[in-house]
C-alpha cells in the first residue's frame, strides 16, 4: 500500500481509503459485526483512512472494527450542522461514539451551494477552527458535490482538506461542465490542500467499468487518496487487486458487483421534502409521488434522510 501526506496536514494516509457510507444504515444497512469485520480486514491489508459522517450511522461499525487494533487508523468524519454549538456537539458525539479522544479530520458535510460558505456555515467553520486549536481535531475542511464550492474554498487560507466528487466522467460534480477539473484540482493540490476523492464509481453508474474507473482515480497524481465504498469481501478483494494492478477475472468482477439503486415505496405521500435535498435534480413529484431519475441519481442518500417515514429505500 502506498501512503502519502495529506497536503500540509501532517497526517499520513493510505491512497486507498475505505468509505463507510455504503455499508451504513443510510444505504445498505450492513450489520455492525459484518461491516466491522470488513473494515478490520481492510485495515490489516494496509488501508488506514476511514471515511464516515455523523449522518451515515457507521460510527458503530468503525468503533467495533478498531477495537483492540494496534495499527494506524485515520478517521475522517463530517457534519452538515451549521451553527457553532451544533458542530461542537457533532465532534463530541464522533469522539464518544468512535471511542477516540481526537478525530483526525473533520469536515463540513455536503456544502452544496456557494452561499453556504459565506453565511450559513460560518458558525460551524469557526467551531472547527477552534477545535483544531484545542487539538480536538487535527484538520478541518469540507466535502462537496459542487465544483464552484471547491474552487471558492480552495482560496481560503485556513482550509486543510477537501473531499470532492471525482470520477472519470465527472458524474455528479455540479458546475464542472466546460471546466478543467483535473487542472483546477492540481492547483489545489499544489497549494498544499489535502484531497481525497469521493464516488470514483459515480455512485454505481460506472459499475460496468469498475476496473478503468478505479484505475483512473488511483492513477490521478493530484488526489492524495480515493475512498471506495464496500459491503462485501469480494469487493474488497477485487478493488485491492485493481489498486495493486493485479489481473482480475470477469468472474471476480461479477462476484463483487453490486448494482444498487434507490427507489420510492408506494406509500409515498408526495410531501416533497425529499426534493429539496437533491442538488442533482434527480427526484421529482409525478402524480403525487416522488420519482427518482436513475440517470442522474448519484446515490448520495440525502433524500433518504429527508423522508422521515422511510419511504425511500436502497436495494
Ligand atoms: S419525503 Fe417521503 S413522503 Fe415526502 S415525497 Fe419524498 S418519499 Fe414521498
Ligand atoms: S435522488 Fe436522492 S440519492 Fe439520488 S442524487 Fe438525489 S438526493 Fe442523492
Amino acid at each position: 500500500m502506498q501512503y502519502t501526506m495529506l497536503g500540509k496536514t501532517g497526517i499520513r494516509v493510505s491512497r486507498f481509503a475505505f468509505g463507510t457510507l455504503t455499508m451504513a444504515p443510510m444505504q445498505r444497512d450492513v450489520p455492525v459485526e459484518d461491516g466491522a469485520q470488513l473494515i478490520r480486514e481492510a485495515l490489516q491489508r494496509g488501508v488506514t483512512l476511514l471515511d464516515t459522517a455523523q449522518a451515515y450511522g457507521s460510527y458503530p461499525h468503525i468503533r467495533r472494527a478498531i477495537e483492540g487494533y494496534r495499527g494506524e487508523v485515520v478517521i475522517a468524519s463530517k457534519s452538515a450542522t451549521k451553527c457553532y454549538r451544533e458542530m461542537e456537539e457533532a465532534v463530541r458525539e464522533a469522539c464518544q461514539e468512535l471511542g477516540r479522544e481526537i478525530i483526525d479530520i473533520f469536515l463540513m458535510h455536503a456544502v452544496q451551494r456557494e452561499e453556504d460558505l459565506a453565511e450559513r456555515r460560518e458558525g460551524a467553520w469557526r467551531c472547527l477552527q477552534d477545535l483544531k486549536k484545542k487539538g480536538v481535531i487535527r484538520a478541518a475542511g469540507l466535502s462537496t458535490h459542487n465544483f464552484n464550492v471547491f474552487i471558492e474554498a480552495a482560496g481560503w487560507p485556513e482550509i486543510d482538506v477537501m473531499h470532492p466528487i471525482f470520477n472519470m466522467i465527472s458524474f455528479g460534480l455540479l458546475n464542472a461542465e466546460g471546466r478543467d477539473v483535473p487542472g483546477i484540482i492540481k492547483q489545489a493540490y499544489e497549494k498544499g490542500i489535502g484531497l481525497y476523492a469521493m464516488k470514483p464509481l459515480a455512485g454505481g453508474h460506472l459499475h460496468k467499468n469498475v476496473e478503468s474507473a478505479l484505475r483512473f482515480a488511483f492513477d490521478f497524481p493530484y488526489m492524495h487518496a480515493v475512498t471506495v465504498g464496500m459491503v462485501k469481501q469480494e469487493e474488497l478483494d477485487v478493488n485491492l487487486k485493481i489498486y495493486y494492478r493485479q489481473p482480475v477475472t470477469e468472474a471476480e468482477l461479477q462476484a463483487a458487483a453490486s448494482n444498487k439503486r434507490m427507489y420510492v415505496v408506494i406509500f409515498c405521500q408526495g410531501c416533497g421534502r425529499c426534493l429539496e435535498t437533491c442538488e442533482q435534480g434527480a427526484i421529482a413529484l409525478r402524480e403525487g409521488k416522488a420519482v427518482i431519475d436513475y440517470h442522474s441519481c448519484i446515490l448520495c442518500g440525502y433524500c433518504r434522510q429527508a423522508c422521515t417515514q422511510n419511504f425511500i429505500r436502497i436495494i
